[in-house]
């Protein structure tokens, strides 16, 4: 197995890219990825010297023993949360084999506990009080607030208190659609509290995408805000959500109660439309409720929330997550992948309407008492240096972030970073997408100044928590790779007949046996559950990516398997030509997907955008399918370039590949849903460019 085997000891401190060693598989990896195997990006003495786990024979101890023995690894970890009574004898129960019945997931079962006890009250109790527990950072620099750990339990206990008044009860759903107030946080931890079922729907998403999300899950309560400011831009929620409450009214669902925030950094009470007797401000009855507020006690398999996933692929899924895996998952992911301190200043950036902001704004990080930051508003406003001017504000020490934002920020120039100090960054942290190499390296040497690890965490809304993801000062990194599965985690790369593969191969990514954090349905469509993940390779969970494994054991992640391109019988992931586009200094994103083509079966059809100020010319093109050609080999190169001066992304910033399949096939009457795009106008801006 290749896990157990040590990447070669080079003796390295800086990133360096050795790329004439071992072009190794070079046609199924593609030589890009060959070479970057080799480069090694070790984590300085001074790292691994106060690191939580500060080797890979650390590492592997501890792995094998979550491997051999994940009863006791996992129920050591969950004694040090609070439980009113501890589980049953056996700490957990699966199925996830459809030929041996349905499939089931169990987790301490039979315990009993709370979550947003075990991330304030505990802390609280133990201490820390006094502690900040959020500083919130508005849209406009200069507009901020904090809370510290008991303030927010207040605060919490006032919601709570409110929802228990208006009927909310223990099982009962609540939607969300909020942008990131400290009031988003506040209602997740409410709701937690009282045991009811929180669904946070994106506030960015349409008022159909909601209506859909709320006719799915039926709350009793919808909890949003009058309006937010993104930018310089504002966005009226409120009206958005009165337009999805009278969809859903049509179809029988009707909603007794929307708490409405006033926000008034973004408007005024006076402006918003009301419905009498459904609508209530936030403001004239939350305050007036009792600051301490019993527990409702849940059993570990108790509903913690409803999340729909993103819908880059199709009708969107109601993830369901439970209470006790989940906690222990997501305390231990965030303590380890980000080697966290409790004198950390941590700031992810991801919105809570996402699983990242629910498992690593929220949960993970006060399950662990850290200082977290929420911030309203969008990261290149007033310009692109907002988030190292939040960084350098709050001193920030652990940086959790997107590909998607540090491609933008880095086409942006250098200037807008350097010109803070960032001198109390420690981590830095990537997901959502396979990070390019180029991104990687941009990253770690401008913004981390070449001194802070980079955490490349690979997890879905259905894993809870990382999966893949290295240990910062463990061991060496590799740009572009997300290194090692995390304890308890056994990733199995399988072939198309779900035969598992050994040592270097690429294949599908399935994960075999259970860890805490994994989702345990599909609201209301178990069959649905056991169809997408567990049928496609009995005896997995199919995690719907694709990923290589190196000489080394380490894991690449390639892609969407919907998304690999089939070019003359060469299977080539689109994340592998895009990284050698981006490579290319003029390029600042790439966009592949697969056309059909008369001789290849399937032909390369690359939409690229630029960087600032760059003109698109013949000469330019060339070079970019030269560049893949170097890199990945002839066989790779794109057949048509197509400039993009935007490309169609979802709200949570990842490229709707769907779309720019059908523009690049010319079948434009069969685009489907743009709503959901967060600026459907680039479409008509790619179409409008087809032909140049
Ligand atoms: P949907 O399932 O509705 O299409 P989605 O998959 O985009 O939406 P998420 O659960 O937020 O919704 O994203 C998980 C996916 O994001 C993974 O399956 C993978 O494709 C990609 N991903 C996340 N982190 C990484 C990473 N570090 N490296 C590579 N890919 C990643
Ligand atoms: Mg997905």
């Amino acid at each position: 197995n290749g896990i157990w085997r040590h990447p070669c000891p080079m003796n390295m401190n800086v990133v360096t890219s050795s790329r004439s060693s071992c072009p190794i598989n070079a046609v199924v990896l593609g030589e890009a990825l060959a070479s970057e195997e080799s480069e090694l990006v070790f984590p300085s003495k001074d790292f691994s010297g106060q690191a939580m786990v500060a080797s890979l024979e650390k590492y592997l101890e501890m792995y094998k023993r979550s491997i051999e023995d994940p009863a006791g690894f996992w129920s050591d970890i969950a004694s040090q949360f609070y439980w009113k009574e501890k589980w049953g004898k056996q700490v957990y129960s699966e199925n996830l084999d459809v030929r041996k019945g349905d499939i089931k997931i169990e987790w301490f079962k039979g315990g009993i506990t709370n979550i947003c006890y075990n991330c304030l009250d505990r802390n609280v109790e133990t201490g820390n009080g006094d502690k900040i527990a959020i500083y919130w950072e508005g849209n406009e620099p200069g507009s901020d607030g904090s809370l510290t750990y008991s303030q927010l339990l207040q605060k919490v206990c006032q919601l709570a208190n409110y929802l228990k008044d208006v009927g909310v009860k223990k099982g009962d759903a609540v939607v969300v659609y909020l942008p990131m107030l400290m009031e988003l946080p506040i209602t997740m931890l409410a709701c937690a509290r009282i045991g009811a079922i929180h669904s946070v729907v994106f506030a960015g998403f349409s008022s159909e995408s909601l209506a859909q999300r709320i006719m799915d899950c039926k709350p009793k309560a919808v909890i949003t805000c009058n309006a937010v400011k993104r930018g310089p831009k504002v966005i009226y929620l409120k009206g958005i959500v009165d337009t999805a409450l009278a969809e859903s009214a049509k179809s029988g669902i009707s909603i007794d109660v929307c708490l409405t925030y006033e926000n008034q950094s973004a408007m005024m009470r006076g402006e918003t439309k009301w419905q009498e007797g459904r609508d209530i401000w936030w403001q004239d009855v939350v305050p007036k409720y009792p600051t301490t507020c019993e527990v409702e006690w849940v059993d570990a398999e108790d509903p913690l929330f409803l999340l729909y996933t993103s819908g880059s692929t199709g009708k969107p899924k109601g993830v369901l997550h439970t209470t006790g895996g989940y906690m222990v998952y997501t305390a231990t992911t965030f303590k380890y992948a980000f080697d966290y301190k409790p004198s950390d200043v941590y700031w992810c950036t991801a919105d809570c309407g996402w699983i990242t902001g629910h498992s690593y704004v929220t949960y993970g990080p006060m399950l662990n008492g850290a200082t977290v930051i929420v911030f309203e508003g969008a990261p290149s406003y007033p310009d692109p240096g907002r988030c190292w001017d939040i960084v350098d504000k709050y001193k920030v020490t652990l940086f959790y972030t997107a590909p998607t934002l540090v491609r933008s920020l880095m086409r942006a120039g250098d200037e807008y970073v350097t010109r803070y100090s960032r001198k109390s960054l420690r981590v830095l942290g990537s997901v959502g997408e396979p990070i390019n190499p180029s991104a990687w390296r941009w990253f770690f040497n401008v913004v981390g100044d070449s001194r802070c690890p980079i955490s490349d965490t690979w997890w879905q809304t259905e894993t809870g928590g990382f999966m893949i993801t290295p240990l910062p000062g463990a061991w060496p990194q590799k740009p572009g790779s997300a290194t090692f599965p995390f304890f308890g985690v056994q990733p199995a790369i399988v072939d198309e007949k779900g035969l598992k593969l050994e040592g270097e191969c690429s294949g599908y990514l399935c994960v075999k046996s259970s860890w805490p954090g994994a989702f345990r349905t599909l609201y209301g469509d178990h069959e649905r559950y056991e169809t997408t993940y567990f049928k496609p390779f009995p005896g997995y969970y199919f995690s719907g990516d694709g990923c290589s494994r190196d000489k080394d054991g380490y894991y690449w992640l390639t892609g969407r398997v919907d998304d690999v391109i089939n070019v003359s019988g060469h299977r080539i992931g689109t994340a592998e030509v895009e990284s050698a586009l981006v490579s290319h200094p003029q390029c600042s994103e790439a966009a592949v997907v697969g056309v059909e083509h008369e001789v290849k079966g399937q032909g390369i059809y690359a939409f690229v955008t630029l960087a600032d100020g760059v003109p698109y010319s013949e000469e330019l093109r060339k070079s970019l399918v030269v560049t893949v050609r170097k890199q990945i080999g002839a066989f790779a190169a794109p057949d048509k370039i197509h400039w993009a001066p935007g490309l169609p992304k979802t709200r949570s910033g990842k490229i709707m590949r769907r779309i720019l399949r059908k523009i690049a096939s010319r079948q434009l009457d069969e685009l489907g849903d743009t709503s959901t795009l967060a600026d459907p106008s680039v479409v008509d801006q790619l179409i409008a460019l087809s032909d140049s």
